[in-house]
């Protein structure tokens, strides 16, 4: 017997014809590349929104549709996001961080369509779009006057001449809520990108989801600052949640730096903030170097790498903000875990509690986690036994955009299939995850796991260490040992041997780094990750001291 109740399709139109009808004149602030800040409301986003479908229809795009995008956070990205998708096209959010070839290439392989860029990317484009083939239009996110002269790229148009032009009414089309709503390419560290293809229904779950106390605790009396960009993983779809709850937004388009990041939290009573550790270093280092508080800033979430101990006590214990430690990865859109505490911790001693704050957290409703050894069997959750994290769940992908790669998933005896993550951890017997390496990073030292997370998280508690990678080299009797690699602060300096000596009392002597070697700076990914590929070459001529 089926049971009784309505049956709506979970589509991301709603999200944005729920926000106009309910919370319609909460507000979206945007720090826009012209330099100024731009202020309006979900009422007006939505009417913009509906613009914009009614402009991809004037271009004769089908039904599914790829429409890419390279932009900062803002609210012409925002209205991207709902226009394209609603209208059931697929958005493709492009990392304006990738190699030239990488964007060509993923263009290419996204088939799209049309192209809409910030003036920022203009010289990317100029220098890309003769390798984008499939790409018939583009769209300079803009008004008329910014428009650039004799910019070389072909059937170029000015978005807010693209859409003005346009009714602002339209009749969001009702489908299959498993239909694809937006696409965004994994980093690739190594080989050929790979996309992970969102549905309305996996992005839609995934907003109420993240919106929950227990993970983002996203609500209507936040003002909310997504700092991680709205070209990674739909900025951990906090534009979604944001809409569903009706949170005032506040977008820093390209000014990412500390000081613009700081002056924009303040002016706009931002209660929230989300973004990966590199970007809150920088905030941290501002805030520090001019005597600065934060008036309004509660709570934080840091996720995209692991976030070092150090940094969730300054936040905490010098300025009185609450860092939520979040693990996800792009395959997840991205939400995997969140760290908060139970109920059973509050009569904990806050250095009791501070321990289990540093770890990514517990698994959201919605995704299901285990950790499994070699031969594919599940491991204890005792917080002690490391193994391969695998995960499934409604917005965690079944396979990869044309079935690159081909089937990624790992079946169980009951022939149900888990996408493995590529991490390893270990769970506790509360369900906390705490990620110990990527499995590729881990050093395998004597037959033993040695992390170069804790060992990294060591290093950059160092008051002279600005930034620290560790790899492991090649060892006789050992096979692997750990050294790190460190960007020492301006104007501060510390010796190698002053630094293994700060290691110890705070590791096992043997998870100790060999040697330190200083470097100028550490090669990072596009979405501000250590390359430790990149670092292993920089460094293949280095010699272990044995000793
Ligand atoms: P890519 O770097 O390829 O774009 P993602 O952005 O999806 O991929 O990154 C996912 C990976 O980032 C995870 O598999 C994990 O290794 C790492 N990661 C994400 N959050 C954390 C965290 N809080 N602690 C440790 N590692 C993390």
């Amino acid at each position: 017997m089926l049971g009784l109740m309505q049956s709506q399709p979970l589509l991301i139109s709603g999200l944005i014809e729920f926000a106009e009808r309910h919370h319609g004149d909460a507000e979206i602030v945007s720090r826009r590349v012209e330099g100024d800040i731009h202020r309006y409301t979900y009422r007006d986003s939505a009417r913009r929104a509906r613009q914009v479908a009614n402009a991809l229809d004037s271009l004769n795009l089908a039904f599914g549709d790829r429409v890419a995008t390279l932009a900062w956070n803002g609210y012409r990205h925002f209205e991207l996001y709902f226009g394209v998708s609603g209208s059931g096209r697929v958005l493709h959010t492009i990392n304006p961080r990738l190699h030239l070839d990488q964007i060509a290439w993923i263009t290419k392989h996204a088939e799209d369509q049309v192209l809409c860029f910030d003036l920022s990317f203009l010289p990317l484009v100029q220098a890309v779009h003769s390798r984008c083939s499939s790409i018939k239009h583009y769209i300079a996110m803009c008004d008329e006057a910014a428009m650039p002269k004799d910019s070389g790229v072909p059937n170029l148009i000015s978005y807010e001449s693209w859409i003005a032009a346009r009714p602002a009414t339209y009749a969001w089309p009702n489908f299959d809520e498993n239909t694809a709503s937006s696409m965004c390419y994994t980093s690739g560290t190594t080989g050929n990108p790979k996309a992970a293809l969102y549905s309305h229904r996996s992005t839609t779950l995934h907003a109420y989801a993240a919106a929950l106390p227990d993970v983002m605790c996203i609500s209507a009396r936040d003002a909310i600052l997504p700092v991680v960009p709205m070209f990674h993983v739909n900025a951990w779809g906090i534009p979604y949640s944001a809409s569903l709850t009706g949170a005032k937004l506040v977008f820093p388009g390209p000014a990412m730096d500390g000081k613009s990041i700081y002056e924009l939290l303040e002016a706009e009573k931002v209660t929230y903030a989300a973004g990966v550790p590199t970007v809150w270093q920088m905030l941290l280092t501002h805030v520090k170097a001019n005597g600065l508080k934060f008036s309004h800033l509660k709570r934080t979430v840091i996720g995209g790498s692991a976030c070092p101990p150090a940094m969730i006590r300054a936040f905490n214990d010098d300025y009185g903000v609450e860092v939520l430690h979040a693990w996800g990865m792009t395959e997840m859109s991205p939400l995997g875990t969140l760290c908060t505490l139970k109920n059973k911790h509050d009569t904990l001693s806050d250095d009791e509690k501070m321990k289990i704050r540093l770890k990514q957290g517990r698994a959201i409703y919605g995704v299901d986690m285990k950790i499994v050894g070699e031969t594919g069997k599940e491991l204890p959750w005792d917080g002690k036994t490391y193994g391969d994290l695998l995960v499934r769940g409604p917005w965690i992908v079944r396979e990869y955009f044309k079935n690159e790669g081909g089937d990624p998933l790992v079946y169980d005896k009951a022939g149900a299939g888990w996408f493995p993550t590529g991490d390893v951890g270990t769970i506790d017997e509360d369900g906390y995850l705490q990620i110990t390496d990527r499995s590729k990073d881990v050093i395998k030292s004597g037959g033993e796991w040695i992390s170069s997370i804790d060992i990294e998280n060591i290093a950059v508690a160092h008051p002279a260490v600005a930034m620290a990678a560790c790899i492991g080299v090649a060892h006789p009797k050992w096979d692997e040992r750990p050294i790190v690699a460190v960007v020492k602060r301006p104007g501060m300096d510390v010796s190698a041997a002053e630094l293994i000596q700060f290691y110890e009392g705070k590791s096992a002597k043997w998870q100790i780094p060999d040697d330190v070697v200083f470097v100028d700076a550490i090669p990072l990914g596009a979405t501000g990750k250590i390359l430790k590929n990149r670092l292993r070459e920089m460094l293949k001529d280095y010699v272990l001291p044995i000793g």
